[in-house]
């Protein structure tokens, strides 16, 4: 397993600065997480690119900006969203793209189905043609979005991933909020391709928790190897970070 570091925490910092922040903290990978890019600079996609470059970091994936459709006339939007971040990745070489459902959990079942197959019928293909593969997240109950149990993954799988190809970001914060970590683990564990690590409210772990074991095991059983994220709350202060830095190196050597 390989750590790693969401630079959604430094979305406030201008961009240099976001990944000077992420270096500084001694991390070699990060999660490139699309908030970090103010809106009026979302084409630019080069300077993302030089950036990293100048950083020296490897971005093993990149957080597509979401927008959690709540009516269809926001389709289009989502789209843009998503083929936008999808550039942003093939720029940074990520080869893995975490997304939401981009609908709202409000949407009646009809038109949430409808709105699904609107937007990811555009960035499926996209995503395909840039051999980039999209992960997509389980969310947490105070989120707008659909998707926080194995039910509504499943639901949301069925209309855009018939064919099982889709990856799993496993989101320990959320699935502990809305007490689904066993449940989302039996039911995805083998297609988990990327981890979002945090103790519930994004706060950063800095000590080991049965629950935290648990999980860890289970995800090492299932042979996973990918990322473990570090995905924390923007005000955690940089000794915190520092510390769930430190406890990671030390777990992930037993994994
Ligand atoms: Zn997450």
């Amino acid at each position: 397993m390989k750590l790693s570091l969401s630079n959604g925490i430094f979305c406030k910092l201008r961009l240099d600065g976001n990944l000077t922040a992420v270096k500084q903290l001694g991390f070699q990978n990060i999660e490139f997480n699309m908030k970090s890019i103010k809106k009026e600079h979302d084409t630019d996609v080069y300077r993302e690119q030089k950036a990293l470059a100048a950083s020296g970091l490897n971005c093993l994936t990149l957080h597509s900006a979401v927008m959690h459709v709540k009516d269809p006339i926001e389709v289009h939007q989502a789209v843009y969203y998503g083929k936008i971040s999808l550039e942003c990745a093939r720029a940074l070489h990520a080869p893995l793209m975490t997304v939401h459902s981009n609908v709202s959990k409000k949407l009646p079942r009809q038109v949430r189905e409808r709105c699904l197959r609107e937007v990811f019928d555009e960035i499926t293909p996209f995503a395909k043609s840039l051999g980039i593969k999209l992960a997509l997240e389980n969310l947490s109950y105070t989120s707008t979005g659909f998707g926080k149990n194995v039910e509504q993954l499943e639901e949301v799988l069925d209309v855009i991933d018939p064919d099982g190809k889709m990856g799993i970001t496993f989101d320990l914060c959320h699935a502990l909020e809305t007490k689904e970590m066993d449940n989302l683990l039996d039911a995805y564990g083998r297609r988990v391709c990327n981890v979002h690590m945090a103790n519930k409210a994004h706060k950063p772990f800095t000590q080991e928790t049965p629950e935290l074991t648990r999980f860890l095991n289970k995800l090492h059983d299932c042979g996973y190897e990918g990322p473990i994220t570090l995905e924390l709350e923007h005000k955690t202060p940089m000794e915190e970070i520092a510390k769930s830095k430190a406890l990671f190196e030390k777990l992930l050597k037993k994994y």
